[in-house]
């Protein structure tokens, strides 16, 4: 199998723009859930630079659970998105939910991600691999770690061999979380693949009290990066304010993860 240890013995790197995810270097991705407006993103893309952050994300399609709620901005905020990676020099992180979008989405963005609800739409996961772009690969909420690895064989074997994996938790019968953040897949997936896997402790723990300790335990734990959602005025945020962290949050997470990592 291509996501397999056998396949590749030492651990695989991918680059998304000049940026590094593997093989010792980190991927720190942040940014709010959803594009909303430029000057939004604008002002949370120069906290998260200033943090440190090597990797923008923001949604312009989002999967909500109610069909009511608001969908992401599309275009529009892949436009958005663009330009302000682009001003911060930071390359780009958007999720694409339809095989249909996949063109449209490689058009703006520096790297693919393929969300928890999607990772086993299969035509979606080979259109992927079909693209000339770097995949972000979340886990499932009910797929198990042999799960996603045979979904990023999906994408290794239409020939695209830049597959980052995600931890962001799994349903539990716990509901003060609102997922189980499962810290084993890191060592259990670099056991078995040599792909590299982050972790995003915001959709994970869906509580910013929780999201700095699960950011330091995850980097303890091995993992190539993590991917944290952060907002500016998260009462008003369109998706996810709750789980956001606060700037100066995200600042003083950074610098912890910066110690802990030059001490492992
Ligand atoms: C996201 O990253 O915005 C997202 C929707 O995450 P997940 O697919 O993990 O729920
Ligand atoms: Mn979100």
């Amino acid at each position: 199998k291509l996501a397999s240890r056998e396949f590749h013995k030492s651990d695989s790197s991918v680059y998304v723009g000049k940026v590094k995810i593997g093989g010792g270097s980190l991927a720190m991705i942040a940014g709010p859930c959803a594009i909303e407006g430029y000057e939004v993103l604008d002002t949370i893309a120069k906290y998260v630079k200033a943090g440190g952050a090597n990797i923008l994300r923001g949604g312009a399609f989002k999967p909500r659970t109610s069909p009511y709620a608001f969908q992401g901005m599309g275009e529009d905020g892949l436009k958005i998105l663009r330009d302000v990676g682009d001003k911060y020099d930071m390359p780009v992180v958007t999720e694409v939910m339809d095989p249909r979008q996949v063109d449209l989405v490689c058009r703006y963005t520096d790297m693919l991600q393929i969300g928890a609800r999607n990772m086993q739409n299969f035509d979606l996961l080979k259109e992927c691999g079909k693209a000339m772009k770097p995949v972000l690969l979340k886990r499932g909420m009910s797929a198990t770690v042999k799960d996603l690895l045979m979904s990023a064989e999906y994408v290794l074997s239409e020939g695209n061999k830049d597959v980052v994996l995600c931890e962001r938790g799994v349903r539990s019968f716990e509901d003060s979380t609102r997922n189980m953040l499962d810290m084993s897949a890191v060592p259990n997936v670099k056991g078995q693949s040599h792909l590299p896997i982050i972790v995003d402790p915001s959709h994970a723990t869906g509580r910013p009290d929780l999201i700095p300790s699960m950011c330091r335990a995850s980097v303890a734990a091995g993992s190539d990066g993590i991917h944290v959602e952060v907002h500016n005025c998260p009462e008003k945020a369109l998706s996810d304010g709750p789980q956001a962290l606060l700037p100066h949050q995200f600042l003083d997470l950074m610098g912890d993860l910066r110690k802990l990592a030059s001490a492992l």
